[in-house]
């Protein structure tokens, strides 16, 4: 791919200038189709500077999704392997799972641009704009199906470690896994089991993350933040990911090793609501009872009235007292 063979050379000389004519030899195709081709990655954000005497130089790479920019952000060793990037998708999941079943590996990562029907818990909907990272990975990790939860533990975990890392921004979990910032929702993840676990072992993990947009771009009545209007500034969507992913991975093969100890005690130190007053909302029904912690399979332990009641992620929701998100 012409495409894809001249970025490969423009950033081997990062910085530097490649004539024309070296590209042309080097790739055996025209100087008007590099001329071309060049625009067209101007057009979709790189910035490449053109002198007539001195040739092309690359001086900045898009913020956008690319797969070209995601590879080389990459530094995971098996998650991201194979990269499905579409402009539009229903949602990341549902993709993800038709990849799976038709024989997409561990590691495979699907991103869209955006999600006309992306989705959260409980069959809720998941608002998808342009400029958020809507993204999913195929996992067959050697764990068991109770051990699925721990996962999506593990990705809440992830998320939170690439924004300190990147932006030494504090994130907090809200259990089971979505992440807020000053009691607002900033991100969330949706992990759904491909068959039966027993026999194919396949999680899918779905996180989406309100990244390069404005929180207007969401319906007023959600309690939503995004990572630009945290910031005031645009972020790099492929290393957000790519940081993302090394997290990630890191978190699974410590999982893999059975340190689920490791994990719970990660995941309490950025949780928010713990020791505090709290309901549970199950359908009509609400418990209340102070948050004490989680279980080491990611149940949530609440110290009620009438003693500990554990309650998993799959059925209830967790609010504060006052009525607040969190
Ligand atoms: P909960 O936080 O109530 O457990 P989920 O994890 O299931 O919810 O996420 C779905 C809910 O998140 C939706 O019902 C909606 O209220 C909210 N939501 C939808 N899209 C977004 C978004 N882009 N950012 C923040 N919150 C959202």
């Amino acid at each position: 791919m012409v495409r894809q063979d001249i970025l490969d050379l423009l950033s081997e000389h990062a910085g530097d200038y490649v004539s024309g004519e070296k590209i042309s030899q080097q790739l055996n195709v025209t100087r008007a189709a590099i001329w071309k081709q060049i625009k067209v990655l101007k057009g979709e954000g790189f910035e490449i500077e053109g002198l007539s005497k001195n040739g092309y130089r690359l001086l900045k790479m898009p913020f956008s999704l690319d797969e070209w920019v995601l590879k080389q952000a990459l530094s995971s060793t098996s998650l991201g392997c194979t990269i499905c990037l579409e402009d539009e998708l229903a949602s990341t999941n549902d993709r993800a799972k038709e990849l799976a079943r038709q024989g997409g590996g561990h590691g495979q990562i699907i991103l869209a641009k955006h999600q006309s029907a992306g989705q959260g818990r409980l069959q809720r909907q998941w608002e998808s704009p342009r400029g958020g990272l809507w993204m999913s990975v195929i996992l067959r990790p050697n764990l068991s199906l109770a051990d699925a939860s721990k996962i999506t533990l593990a990705a809440s975990v992830a998320i939170v470690d690439a924004l300190r890392e990147l932006f030494q921004l504090r994130i907090g979990i809200k259990w089971p896994n979505d992440l807020i910032f000053d009691g607002q929702k900033l991100a969330g993840i949706l992990g759904e089991v491909v068959g039966e676990w027993n026999t194919v072992q396949t999680l899918i993990l779905g996180m989406g993350i309100n990244v390069n947009f404005k929180r207007e771009r969401l319906s007023a009545p959600l309690n939503a933040t995004t990572l630009y209007d945290i910031l005031g500034y645009e972020v790099d969507l492929n290393i957000l990911a790519a940081t993302i992913l090394k997290h990630l991975e890191n978190r699974l093969m410590s999982l893999e090793r059975r340190a689920f100890e490791e994990l719970r005690l990660s995941w309490s130190e950025r949780a928010v609501g713990l020791g505090e007053e709290v309901r549970i909302l199950r359908g009509e029904q609400v418990v209340q009872g102070v948050f004490k912690g989680i279980s080491i399979d990611g149940a949530l332990l609440l110290d009620t009235e009438r003693g500990e009641q554990s309650f998993s992620a799959g059925e209830v929701q967790l609010r504060s007292k006052i009525g607040k998100y969190f």
